[in-house]
């Protein structure tokens, strides 16, 4: 579903990336972890095209990601993205945050845009909370919307940077528990994340960066029976 081939980005003269090889199969869940600073989160940032590459190739589903050619908002319905810091739309109700790109990008009508929102905050369970505004809600609750809206384009993947690190702690698994149950859907993921222990539980590769190289790509029972 993702590969990632000999991938090199420079800001710069700084190598950020450097010749970075790994893929996402369908239905796998792959955790990227690695030191602050190490490149993970261009990484990701990198296969939807939210950071242009240097050299190499990324696919997504066979669409070359950096073919000038390539429809933007059209491969961002393909692989949903989560930030660490929600980015809801602060002026709209948290039903209208996830009908917003369902009526401009898939053109979609009112009421299935609604109906669509509506059945994905009963997923995350927050139905209850669909006419309020994003700041009235807890962070660990933006988040599950943000997965909600992501999830309202029908992406054949799912990239998640950091979505945990910005939470109280109280939140973090309300969250977590949103993305294993993705992930026992056979949802397609790639996540960057400190969390170890969702890893091993949820993970089916992880994938270790130091400073801008793919140093580790294992299995995660390999990855975690070496520590
Ligand atoms: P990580 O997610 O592993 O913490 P990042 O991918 O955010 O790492 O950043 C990797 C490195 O690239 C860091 O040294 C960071 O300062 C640098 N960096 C990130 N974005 C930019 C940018 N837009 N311009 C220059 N350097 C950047
Ligand atoms: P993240 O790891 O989630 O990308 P950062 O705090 O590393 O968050 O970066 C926040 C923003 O600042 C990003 O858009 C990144 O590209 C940019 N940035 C990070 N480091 C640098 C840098 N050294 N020079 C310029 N921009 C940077």
């Amino acid at each position: 579903m993702i590969e990632i081939n000999g991938v090199t980005k420079y800001y710069g003269n700084f190598a950020v990336l450097k010749n970075c090889s790994t893929s996402v199969a369908k239905g796998e869940v792959v955790v990227v972890c690695g030191p602050s600073g190490s490149g993970k989160s261009t990484l990701i940032k990198c296969v939807n095209a939210l950071e242009p590459i240097s050299e190499g190739s990324i696919k997504v589903d066979g669409i070359e990601v950096n073919d000038p050619k390539t429809n933007l908002p059209e491969l961002r319905t393909l692989v949903g993205m989560v930030f660490q810091n929600f980015e809801l739309f602060p002026h709209l109700r948290i039903v209208e945050n996830i009908m917003l790109a369902q009526r401009i990008v898939l053109g979609r009508n009112e009421s299935a845009a609604q109906k669509t929102a509506m059945a994905l905050l009963d997923r995350v369970g927050l139905a209850d909370h669909a006419h309020k505004f994003p700041s009235q809600l807890s962070g660990g609750q933006q988040q599950r919307v943000a997965i909600a809206r992501a999830l309202a384009m029908n992406p054949k993947a799912m990239l998640f940077d950091e979505p945990t690190s910005a939470l109280d702690p109280e939140m973090i698994s309300e969250v977590l528990d949103v993305m294993t149950s993705l992930a026992a859907e056979g949802m397609t993921m790639m996540i960057v994340t400190h969390e170890m222990g969702f890893a091993r539980k949820v993970a089916t590769r992880v994938v270790f960066i130091d400073q801008g190289e793919i140093v580790e790509d294992r299995p995660t029972e390999e990855f975690f029976n070496n520590r």
